[in-house]
């Protein structure tokens, strides 16, 4: 029986760079893998890209309404989705049923919770079906290990706002891992 895995963890976690990483070893043994990215706008780009530079391209670009039935597994060994907090719920329901109907495994990386503290969506629901949870780590800029986090527009700490922002607006927002201190400092400002 195959397993739905949730790989989660805050930004700069090294998602991508595990996902590509992943897609490299199935490949090196002739095996074929599907690469999904969820988005949530239609502008998604078509590539993964990790800080430390690997490079991949998509597979296919999932769109909130998208339908998981529609696409081809035909062939495929092993199914890797980034960017899994956008996925819908159904859409995490239709990844667990295909590991348990096709035998084959779907590795889900993604964010655990947005800049408020609360989780995803997709997160929310891949916590519930994941056969395998598994926490990728990374560091708070005091050196704890980060937990949330944190988004900041024009460099400043924002508390509120919608949970996804599309890119597009004259404002620059940026995130930053923070363990639970610093948020909880940050939180109080
Ligand atoms: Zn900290």
């Amino acid at each position: 029986m195959s397993k739905l895995y949730f790989r989660y963890g805050s930004m700069n976690s090294g998602k991508s760079s595990a996902l590509m990483q992943v897609a490299y070893n199935y490949e090196e043994n002739n095996k074929k893998v599907l690469v999904i990215k969820s988005v949530i706008d239609t502008k998604g780009e078509e590539y993964l890209e990790s800080r430390i530079g690997l490079k991949r391209r998509v597979d296919v670009l999932l769109k909130l309404d998208d339908s998981i039935r529609d696409i081809n597994i035909e062939g495929i060994s092993c199914i890797l989705v980034d960017e899994a907090q956008f996925l819908t719920e159904k859409q995490v329901a239709d990844l667990w049923e295909i590991t348990k109907e096709f035998d084959v495994p779907v590795i889900c990386y993604g964010i655990r919770t947005d800049f408020t503290g609360n989780l995803f969506p997709g997160s929310l629901k891949l916590f519930a079906l994941a056969d395998e949870l598994e926490e990728l780590i990374t560091i708070c800029s005091c050196g704890k290990r980060a937990k949330f986090n944190a988004r900041f527009v024009d460099g400043t700490f924002v508390k509120d706002g919608d949970s996804v922002l599309i890119d597009g607006s004259n404002t620059k927002v940026s995130y930053k891992p923070m363990c639970g201190k610093c948020f909880l400092k940050n939180l109080k400002q």
